[in-house]
């Protein structure tokens, strides 16, 4: 029986480790402590008045929550992906407006700009983007053009020293509010996906203009919006990668914003679990708390089982993007279990609530509004299906991307001060 030995013992070190680091924590205290003092005890009231405060997306740039995972080199912090969850996931946990932040700037846009662009490039865009002096955006959507991308109808022509880009972006979270934007068009929309490439466009490059959608479900606190490009000049150092080579940046830039969409979910999805358990103890029908009910446990135990599950797809694909290993699958099924569990978690939510879970008095009905939305951005739910069908069946396989193993370089910036309300 000697092979059944636990692998300490015949000297081979633990491989799956679950325990948080000293400095995951320090990351997730320091998240929960910023979203209980800045966040929570305002969100009902920016929710409902749909109010934008960008001034607390700059307090999470004071922090480095703008530049979470990006090398010190370039001004983060230096987190690696456990921690960068942690921290979409407590943020997420407040409200999805500022998760959103961390997915766009950090995620779509910045781990872009460090994977892909030139030394000139990260030194103007990424630098300032990581120390939160600067906020970025990532534009793909079209008015006609969203799952299937390769379609852009945007068009990039070169001019000598300059690009022209001409059509119109739709759905950009950030858009009325972002300095940098990470834009795709097409040199040549015969070529397809083939055709897609990528620029760096700022706010003030002349025939850029921006403006704000209203009337959305849910993210209320969040700014999502157009851009108009409109014979927008845009210098040829500001292409990113080769012309044709789009597609396959706007792809792994999304295999690092489904990440944190991911992460985020789960602390949706960890919310509507706090506030049921609380309402389970608080609520009393037929002379005992309603937690007692079974139909109630049932809803109850649904909800932390796949809050845990997605949780732990989220560590796992953290763990592969800390070694610099290819993650698309790995992200995709965490994305794609984590946000439709956090939607039925919500529904559970109202449930367990009952009629005042139908009320903004409580937070539920937000957070199932806010829920719908990860469904449908960085791949919808129909597009995971494929997407995990396809690998099952041997359809699909990975190539290796440029991925670079993470620098462990520490997170040594001290909580931030504040305290929970
Ligand atoms: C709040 C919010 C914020 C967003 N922020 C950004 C952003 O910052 N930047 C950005 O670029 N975009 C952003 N988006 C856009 C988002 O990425 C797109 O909405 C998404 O890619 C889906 O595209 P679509 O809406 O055009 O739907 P479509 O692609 O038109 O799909 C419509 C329906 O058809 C289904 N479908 C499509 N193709 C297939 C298929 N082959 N098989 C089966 N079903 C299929 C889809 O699943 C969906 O149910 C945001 C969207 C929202 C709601």
């Amino acid at each position: 029986m000697a092979g059944f030995a636990p692998p300490e013992r015949r000297g081979t070190p633990f491989v799956i480790d679950f325990r948080l680091s000293d400095e995951n924590r320090l990351v997730q205290a320091s998240a929960r402590a910023f979203a209980e003092a800045e966040i929570l005890p305002h969100i009902r009231e920016w929710d409902s008045n749909a109010e934008t405060h960008p001034e607390v997306f700059a307090r999470m740039g004071e922090l480095g929550f703008l530049g979470a995972p990006i090398p010190e080199s370039y001004g983060g912090l230096g987190m690696d992906y456990i921690s960068f969850a942690l921290l979409c996931e407590e943020l997420e946990r407040a409200d999805t407006a500022f998760r959103v932040v961390q997915s766009v700037h950090v995620g779509l846009n910045s781990l872009t700009l460090l994977q892909w662009g030139t030394e000139a490039q990260r030194q103007q865009y990424l630098v300032p983007q990581a120390r939160g002096e600067k906020l970025a955006t990532f534009g793909l959507t079209e008015p006609g053009v969203g799952t299937d991308a390769g379609a852009l109808q945007t068009t990039a022509r070169r001019d000598g020293d300059v690009y022209r880009l001409n059509g119109q972006k739709i759905w950009i979270s950030l858009a009325d509010l972002a300095d940098h934007f990470l834009i795709f068009a097409s040199v040549d929309r015969a070529k397809k996906h083939k055709g897609v490439t990528a620029f760096i466009v700022e706010r003030g490059f002349k025939g850029l203009s921006t403006g704000t959608l209203h009337g959305k479900l849910g993210i209320h606190a969040g700014n999502t919006g157009i851009i108009n490009l409109e014979d927008c000049l845009v210098p040829v150092e500001n292409r990113v990668g080769e012309e044709g080579e789009g597609f396959l940046i706007a792809m792994s830039a999304i295999d690092q914003g489904r990440y944190t969409v991911a992460a985020g979910a789960v602390g949706l999805a960890q919310a509507c679990l706090d506030a049921s358990v609380k309402y389970a103890h608080e609520r009393e029908t037929f002379g005992e708390e309603i937690g007692r009910h079974q139909l109630v446990k049932q809803m109850i135990a649904k909800m932390a089982a796949g809050t845990e599950i997605g949780r732990l797809l989220v560590w796992r694909a953290g763990w592969l993007k800390n070694q610099g290993l290819r993650n698309t699958r790995e992200t995709s099924l965490a994305k794609w279990h984590a946000t439709e569990h956090s939607v039925q978690a919500a529904l559970d939510a109202i449930q367990i609530h009952g009629a005042n879970g139908y009320s903004n008095e409580f937070p539920v009905e937000r957070y199932l509004r806010n829920s719908k939305a990860a469904v449908i951005y960085e791949g919808t739910s129909q597009l995971h299906t494929l997407i995990q069908a396809d690998y099952a069946l041997g359809y699909r396989e990975d190539r290796p991307l440029r991925c670079e193993p993470w620098p462990a370089q520490g997170f040594e910036r001290p909580a931030p001060a504040v305290s929970p309300a």
